[in-house]
């Protein structure tokens, strides 16, 4: 992906996230995550039915990569089975790690996939990730 465009996509996901803000309702599984080598600290909200990413929401403060990276995350997940969101989850972080992945589920979230190039940022992309690993390992217990 052409550089100019990585920068595009990700200001825009930095400057109008998708589904910022939360709501009150029992019905998602909430997790909080953050990053002690940035400011990114996300609450994340999922709601599960049938085995199916139907909702996700999201709020905090974070810098751009995180921010970005959360709405793509949020954008690429939901309508997803919780089997395919484990399966995007593993493929994001094999990127991040230099591992190997299939760019082809991935979509937008190519857009990190030079971001092993500053690892101070691979947490910052990864942060929200963390979290839906943390709400699928709450479904698991379920
Ligand atoms: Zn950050």
């Amino acid at each position: 992906m052409d550089a100019n465009l990585k920068r595009e996509i990700i200001l825009e996901h930095y400057q109008n996230p998708k589904n910022r803000g939360l709501i009150d309702d029992d019905g998602y599984i909430k997790v909080n995550t953050n990053n002690d080598s940035c400011i990114d600290e996300i609450d994340l909200m999922v709601k599960i039915e049938d085995g199916k990413i139907i909702d996700a929401r999201f709020d905090g403060e974070a810098c751009a990569i995180c921010t970005s990276s959360t709405s793509i995350m949020i954008d690429s997940i939901i309508g997803k089975t919780l089997e395919e969101a484990k399966e995007i989850l593993k493929n994001f972080t094999n990127m991040i790690d230099e591992k190997e992945y299939d760019p082809d589920i991935l979509g937008e979230a190519n857009v990190y996939d030079d971001t092993y190039k500053q690892p101070s940022r691979k947490k910052c992309a990864l942060l929200p990730w963390w979290g839906l690993d943390k709400v699928i390992k709450e479904t698991d217990k379920k």
